[in-house]
C-alpha cells in the first residue's frame, strides 16, 4: 500500500462497537484473566496490556502509522519530540560514553547533548553535516551515536546523507536523524540508510498546535548494528527482566529496550489523547505538507524580490547553499522560511504590522506564525553572538500556514 492509505488505515482493527474512528483507551490499567496470565505478561512470554507508560491500544495505533510511513520495523511514542530525542540517545550510551551532533540543530537537542547529558557523564562534540569529511576522525571506540536532522531547525540546513550514512556505517556507529521539519512525506531516513528516525509530533503530525508528543522509529537493520561490542546493553543480560538479552529477543530490539527500560523507567509516556490527535494528523499530513511546501515556495520567491529583503533562506530556492542536496534528497522543503531585514527596529515594525500572521515561539500550524528570534528565542545573546550563531538581529523566521496565498503575500507586502 502506498503511504495516504497507510496512514488512514495501518494497526486499527474494528472494535465490536464498529467505530469508524480509532478509539480513544483513556486507562491507566488492564484487567488481566488471571494471575497466570499477568504472570505471563509480566515475563514478556505473551504480548498484551500491562499499564499504559509502557503501552495503550490508542497510542499503539500510532506508533503502527508512523513506523509504517517512515519505513521502520517499529516505532515508540513518548510524551514530547525533546522525549524522543532523549530517549534516542539514552538508549545507545553510558557514562563515559560521547555522541556527536550536527552543529545545526534544534535548540533544545543542543542543550540536552552539550549541557544537561554532561551531568550523567556524557559529552558531544559537533560536526558540520553539510560536509562531513571530519566526522571520521570524530568517531571513537566511545562514540555511540550521530545526530542530525534531516531540514535543521531553524538554520534550514539539508545535510548530505549519504556521506554520514557511509562514515556511520564504517564505524559502525548508531545515525539518529530528527525529521520533524520534513516528515516522512519529504524524506525517508531509513531509505537513505539511517538506524533511527525520531519527531517532535507536535509540529507537522498534529499540524494545529494543539497537542505535544513525540516518538521515535527503529530501522530494520539498526539490529546488526547493535550486535556490535559498541553497543554491550543489547547484547548482554538485563537483570532487571531476568536476564532478558534484547537482541536474541527482538527483531526491534532499540524500541524495545526503549519501551521496555527506559520509558518504563523514567516514565515519559504519551498521552492517548495526544495519541489519538497525532492519529487524526497523520490523516491528512499528505495533503498539509504539500500545501505548506507550496505556499512556502511562493512567498519565498516573494521575499527574495522585495527590495527591503537582505537574503532570503529557503532551500528550495535555486541560489540557496542547500539547493542542490535539497533536490537530491527531499520532496518537499517544509513551510518554514526564514529572511533578513536591516536591522532590530525594522524587524520589530515589521512584526507589529502583520495581521494574519501572529507572534509565537512555535512552527507548523495550520495557522501561520512568525518570530523574531533577537528578542525572543536569543534574546541573552550579545550582538556579536548572535552574529556568530547565524541569528542577525533583524531575522524573522515565517512558519507558513495554509491560509490563501495570496492573502499571505498582501499580508507581508503590507507589513514591509
Ligand atoms: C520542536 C522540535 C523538537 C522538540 O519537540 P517538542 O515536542 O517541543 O518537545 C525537536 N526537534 C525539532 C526539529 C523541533 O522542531
Amino acid at each position: 500500500m502506498k503511504d495516504a492509505t497507510l496512514a488512514l488505515h495501518v494497526g486499527y482493527e474494528k472494535d465490536k462497537e464498529k467505530s469508524m474512528q480509532v478509539p480513544i483507551y483513556m486507562t491507566t490499567a488492564y484487567e488481566y484473566q488471571d494471575t497466570d496470565h499477568a504472570a505471563r505478561l509480566f515475563a514478556l512470554q505473551e504480548e498484551g496490556n500491562i499499564y499504559t507508560r509502557i503501552g495503550n491500544p490508542t497510542t499503539r495505533v500510532f506508533e503502527k502509522r508512523i513506523s509504517a510511513l517512515e519505513r521502520g520495523v517499529d516505532a515508540l511514542a513518548t510524551a514530547s519530540g525533546m522525549g524522543a530525542i532523549f530517549y534516542s540517545i539514552a538508549n545507545l550510551v553510558s557514562k563515559g560514553d560521547n555522541i556527536i551532533i550536527s552543529n545545526k540543530l534544534y535548540g533544545g537537542s543542543i542543550t540536552l547533548s552539550t549541557q544537561t547529558l554532561k551531568n550523567f557523564g556524557i559529552t558531544a562534540k559537533y560536526f558540520e553535516p553539510t560536509n562531513p569529511s571530519e566526522l571520521e576522525e570524530l568517531i571513537d571506540d566511545n562514540t555511540k551515536a550521530i545526530l542530525f536532522e534531516s531540514i535543521a531547525n531553524p538554520a534550514l540546513v539539508v545535510p548530505e546523507f549519504d556521506e554520514i550514512v557511509k562514515i556511520a556505517n564504517k564505524k559502525g556507529v548508531i545515525t539518529i536523524c530528527d525529521n520533524t521539519i520534513a516528515t516522512p512525506y519529504s524524506v525517508k531516513p531509513i531509505e537513505l540508510g539511517v538506524d533511527i528516525v525520531a519527531h517532535s509530533a507536535s509540529k507537522y503530525i498534529v499540524g494545529n498546535s494543539t497537542a505535544i508528543g513525540g516518538c521515535i522509529i527503529e530501522a530494520p537493520f539498526a539490529k546488526e548494528k547493535l550486535k556490535s561490542k559498541r553497543y554491550p546493553q543489547f547484547n548482554e543480560k538485563d537483570e532487571s527482566y531476568h536476564g532478558l538479552i534484547y537482541n536474541e529477543k527482538f527483531d526491534n530490539p532499540f524500541i524495545a529496550r526503549a519501551r521496555l527500560a527506559l520509558l518504563r523507567d523514567f516514565g515519559a509516556v504519551l498521552s492517548p489523547f495526544n495519541a489519538w490527535l497525532f492519529i487524526l494528523g497523520l490523516e491528512t499530513l499528505h495533503l498539509r505538507i504539500k500545501a505548506h511546501s507550496e505556499n512556502a515556495l511562493k512567498i519565498a520567491k516573494f521575499l527574495a524580490t522585495h527590495p527591503k529583503v537582505k537574503n532570503v533562506n529557503y532551500p528550495f530556492l535555486e541560489n540557496n547553499e542547500n539547493y542542490k542536496r535539497a533536490k537530491k534528497y527531499l520532496k518537499y522543503a517544509s513551510g518554514i522560511v526564514s529572511f533578513e531585514l536591516s536591522s532590530y527596529e525594522e524587524a520589530k515594525e515589521f512584526v507589529k504590522k502583520l495581521k494574519i500572521f501572529s507572534l509565537v515561539t512555535n512552527i507548523a500550524d495550520s495557522k501561520s506564525l512568525v518570530t523574531h528570534p533577537a528578542s525572543t528565542t536569543h534574546q541573552q545573546l550579545s550582538k556579536e553572538e548572535l552574529k556568530n550563531a547565524g541569528v542577525p538581529e533583524g531575522l524573522i523566521r515565517l512558519s507558513i500556514g495554509l491560509e490563501d496565498v495570496e492573502d499571505l503575500i498582501e499580508d507581508l507586502n503590507n507589513a514591509l
